[in-house]
């Protein structure tokens, strides 16, 4: 078992907090199950009072609350250090021949689950197609594959010296449900999604998972899988009831993408925005006070100057912490700021030019579990073409050469056709070096949890970490929507 490949299941377990006030159910689209047909958000009624807002970056959270306080009638400037918009929302054609397209960044979206998201789509005319990506998986376990089939055999899973309980749940259910075998009892507590605390728990922000999971007999080997030991236990059954609060499985098999790639919504919030926009304009300093907030930044060679009545921070926590604020952050809020912590990885590109692996038999959706690469699926299947693109993720400095001897060393087939490699490395980014945020260790949940969605004075803070659940481009559009009307109501 020890070479399951946890990373790989921990992120896409938990890829995707404060009182329920804050966020009311219609400004997060409501808890049920939302169907394609969606209606579009009402539009918002607009101010008597128009307030100037800076909104700093124009990642997907940057964009969508600038687009919120237009539509509210305010006046923003969005200002945007890096060339591009979209930030962590990144669809790249360059270097790929006949059309083919591939996300770097934010890949799928579930259904239940990204509910503005989805909105947003339905309200731009974007097409979300279906990804199937998470179908007929292989994994790649201990150096041999197996099928989704021969991992819910029971003669198989005795292999792995998991006990009789675990062999029957996963015979039943997918791989990465596990864990649901031992919290299930635990998360019916849990009544409100931005509510952690109070519900009996507390005292498990102490103490790591895998002890829930260990004292409601895991086995030793299931114990491997399920990983945990430096997660606090109240933050992972708080994230495990949010996804059944919102009507999800740890691992929705089932992921969609927007056609001709998920940057379709951050191309057109900024559409919508026109001037609003300012790249290639990093913030330098940023002074605030009662009364408003002023912004340094700079324009090619000149440092330029903003004033406004607020500041909307959606740039990624590990970047913000390199401005400097003064007066300095509220010591919990600066706490916030220092350790909120982010993993940051590499994304491949191999163009084959053919599906090589449909001779083999076998299905391009594999965890992989080498050191090099973790994963692979296809991306723009819809592509009318012979080629495909593959898409693959591994450790930072990873080279295309390194990929792909990665990829070749472990691939079950006989031949791939693979003709090229392109590697975006995450981790070399100068102003988006992170990627998501990572889960909360143990004692964190009430150090940061309290204080994450809080405005700091004229300072208020969205972005995919500013949310519940850390499902990217969700968390993202949720946050910003908050902020937007914190900064309307304020
Ligand atoms: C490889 C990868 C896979 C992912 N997969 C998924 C997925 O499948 N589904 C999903 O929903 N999410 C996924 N995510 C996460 C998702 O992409 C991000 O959470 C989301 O895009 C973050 O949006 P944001 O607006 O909060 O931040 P960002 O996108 O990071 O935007 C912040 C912006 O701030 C700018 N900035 C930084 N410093 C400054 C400065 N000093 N001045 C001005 N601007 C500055 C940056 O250039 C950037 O444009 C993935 C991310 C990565 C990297």
């Amino acid at each position: 078992m020890k070479q399951v490949n946890r990373r790989n299941f921990l992120k896409s377990t938990v890829a995707a907090g404060l009182g329920s006030s804050i966020l009311t159910p219609d400004l997060l689209g409501g808890k049920q199950p939302l169907e394609n047909n969606t209606p579009a958000l009402a539009p918002p009624a607009q101010t008597a009072a128009p307030k100037k807002v800076i909104v700093a970056g124009a990642g997907i959270a940057g964009l969508c609350c600038a687009y919120e306080l237009m539509k509210r009638g305010h006046e923003v400037t969005v200002l945007e250090a890096s060339p591009r918009h979209g930030g962590h929302v990144l669809t790249v054609r360059d270097g790929l021949s006949d059309g083919l397209y591939a996300d770097f960044g934010a890949e799928n979206i579930t259904q239940p689950g990204y509910e503005l998201f989805w909105n947003y789509a339905k309200q731009f005319n974007i097409p979300v197609l279906p990804y199937p990506k998470r179908e007929k998986i292989l994994r790649r376990i201990n150096g041999q594959f197996y099928s989704e089939e021969m991992l819910a055999d029971p003669v198989v899973l005795k292999k792995f010296n998991l006990n009789a309980r675990e062999i029957k749940f996963l015979t039943q259910n997918e791989w990465p449900e596990l864990p649901l075998l031992y919290t299930k009892p635990y998360l019916s507590k849990f009544k409100d999604e931005y509510q952690p605390f109070g519900v009996g728990y507390d005292h498990l922000d102490n103490t790591p998972i895998s002890e829930i999971y260990r004292k409601e007999g895991a086995s030793k080997a299931g114990l491997e899988f399920m990983g945990g030991q430096e997660t606090s236990a109240l933050f992972e059954l708080w994230r495990q009831a949010i996804l059944q609060l919102r009507g999800l499985p740890l691992f929705p098999k089932k992921v969609f993408r927007l056609q001709n790639g998920n940057q379709s919504l951050p191309n057109a919030f900024a559409k919508q925005l026109g001037e609003r926009v300012k790249l290639n304009c990093p913030i330098l300093k940023i002074n605030h006070h009662a009364q408003g907030v002023t912004v340094r930044y700079q324009e090619f060679n000149q440092e330029k100057e903003i004033k406004a009545d607020y500041l909307a921070n959606c740039i990624p926590l590990p970047a913000f912490s390199k401005i400097p604020v003064e007066p300095a952050l509220l010591p919990e809020k600066q706490y916030v700021v220092d350790h909120i912590a982010y993993d940051s990885y590499a994304r491949f590109v191999f163009q084959a030019s053919s599906k090589f692996w449909q001779k083999d038999n076998l299905s391009i959706n594999m965890e992989l579990n080498h050191p090099n690469i973790d994963a692979i699926w296809q991306v723009a299947e819809e592509v009318d073409t012979h080629r495909v693109a593959l898409m693959g993720m591994g450790p930072g400095g990873t080279t295309p050469q390194q990929a792909l001897a990665a990829f070749r060393e472990v691939y079950p087939g006989k031949q791939d056709t693979i003709e090229q490699v392109l590697v975006k490395d995450w981790p070399r980014e100068q102003f988006a070096f992170t990627c998501e945020r990572l889960n909360f260790p143990m004692g964190s949940l009430k150090k940061l949890w309290p204080h994450v969605l809080t405005p700091n004075g004229r300072i208020h803070f969205a972005g995919a970490y500013a949310d519940n659940l850390n499902w990217g481009m969700e968390a993202a559009t949720r946050s910003a929507n908050r902020v937007a009307q914190e900064i309307d109501q304020a």
